[in-house]
């Protein structure tokens, strides 16, 4: 199966053969600009000692600060956080926010470390990674694993290393030290906006749409909620531990909340039937939303993939050979730089609004995001019409080019 940095250097090389990039400048575009690697020390409550492999690659910086989550995952490693920074990359310029892009993990599972074990990680992980991130420099957001209060941690020690309170160091933070409103739930609303954005081109009424949701974490599930609230029916999500089912519907708050009063997985919630992961991304729904992590839709499953429409909730779900296959069956596949890019969207808000130290209401950033989305969404589409490409090379096309045409502009150094 390709890698994430396989998929994302192969996805480049299509945006790059539709742009005539010159081969110097396509290199400048896949190589990224830094890639730090930190030993991360943790101490365990027991009193021995663990280290921890930390990663924060810059990949590109031409168009503004560079910026992208943070990611705590076991299988976390150099290519996967070089493949991720890539996408951010191109997502910022997709959507026009002057970001370049960068991503940052530990090789961690979090869920078998106590909350004083987490804190230590990210705080000694922030420390290795000061020298390079900063409001002006590098700015972290939550990724798979992390959280607001993993942001409020990185945000204190950036502050106790400055001297001073420094908000605008990481997004995604609680609202009350400077975080903003909506941010918690971008990523998802962007993924109902994009979703419903193919949906309406398709001349597909959302009232009448059937979703399977693969992943129900930070982006997953409250996609799966605000889906389910606009009038869709969601009739299968998953997690780690599984996947379950009900043909009438879910009702996604009711199982949020359910876990957040303790259960640790969606399986075995009352009401529905238990599926495999694997029997989840083959269900016969309409919209599949792939919302876990990368890699999931590949040459092995995509043929047996039987929704018409896939929104890339996660980062680089679908391989490019698994695209293929979707491809040629017609399955319209709207693809994660341009389906996650609200969460990324709502970090620039909550960055401008702690640079300026004035925050706006819910509903104003709600009602930016959706016009950014839907300005995306349109660009995109009307360059795939024009040019006969799939959404996801008119995405990267967008992307890349914007991101070309800034080096371009500034020249080479010296
Ligand atoms: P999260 O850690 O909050 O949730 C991840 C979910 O996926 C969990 O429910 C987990 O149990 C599940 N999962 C893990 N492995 C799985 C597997 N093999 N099969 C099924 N489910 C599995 O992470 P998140 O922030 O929701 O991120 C999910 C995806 O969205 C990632 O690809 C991430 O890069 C992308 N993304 C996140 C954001 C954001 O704002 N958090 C923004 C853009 C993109």
């Amino acid at each position: 199966m390709q890698s994430a940095l396989e998929s994302a250097l192969l996805q480049l090389e299509s945006a790059v053969a539709v742009l005539g990039i010159d081969e110097g400048l396509h290199q400048l575009l896949a190589t990224p600009r830094r890639s730090l690697e930190v030993a991360v020390p943790l101490r365990r409550d027991d009193g021995s000692l663990e280290v921890l492999q930390g990663y924060r690659v810059q990949h590109n910086l031409s168009r503004g600060p560079a910026k992208g989550g943070i990611r705590f995952h076991p299988h976390t490693d150099l290519n996967e956080v070089r493949a991720l920074a890539m996408w951010m990359t191109w997502k910022c310029a997709l959507i026009g926010i002057p970001y370049g892009g960068a991503k940052g993990g530990v090789a961690v599972d979090p869920r078998a470390l106590s909350r004083n074990e987490l804190e230590r990680v990210t705080r000694r992980y922030a420390s290795e990674i000061i020298p390079i991130i900063g409001p002006e420099k590098d700015i972290p957001a939550p990724d798979v694993g992390t959280d607001e209060q993993t942001m409020a941690w990185i945000m204190d020690t950036y502050s106790m290393h400055s001297g001073y309170t420094v908000t605008g160091v990481v997004t995604g933070k609680p609202v009350s030290i400077g975080g903003s409103q909506g941010r918690g739930g971008a990523t998802s609303r962007g993924v109902m906006y994009a979703c419903f954005s193919a949906l309406r081109e398709a001349g597909v009424d959302h009232r009448e749409v059937t979703i399977a949701v693969q992943g129900f974490g930070k982006v997953g599930g409250l996609a799966a909620q605000y889906l389910h609230d606009a009038g869709c029916t969601v009739v299968a999500v998953s997690d780690v531990g599984g996947a379950i089912y009900n043909g009438d519907g879910l009702d996604p708050a009711a199982l949020l909340k359910h876990l957040r009063s303790g259960a640790d997985t969606v399986v075995g919630y009352p009401g529905t039937d238990s599926i495999s992961n694997a029997e989840l991304l083959e269900l016969d729904v309409d919209v599949l939303v792939p919302a876990a992590l990368e890699g999931v839709i590949h040459e092995g499953n995509a043929a047996n993939v039987k929704a018409r429409f896939v929104v890339e909730g996660a980062n680089g779900p679908t391989t490019p050979d698994g695209d293929k296959v979707l491809e040629d069956k017609g399955v319209v596949v709207v693809p994660d730089i341009l389906a996650n890019s609200g969460g990324v969207a709502v970090s620039y808000f909550e960055w401008v609004q702690d640079l300026q130290a004035y925050f706006w209401s819910e509903d104003e950033v709600n009602d930016r995001l959706k016009v950014l989305m839907e300005r995306a969404y349109d660009d995109v589409s009307a360059l795939a019409t024009a040019k006969g490409l799939s959404l996801r090379t008119a995405a990267q096309v967008i992307g890349v080019g914007r991101v070309a045409e800034a080096h371009r502009t500034r020249g080479l150094y010296p």
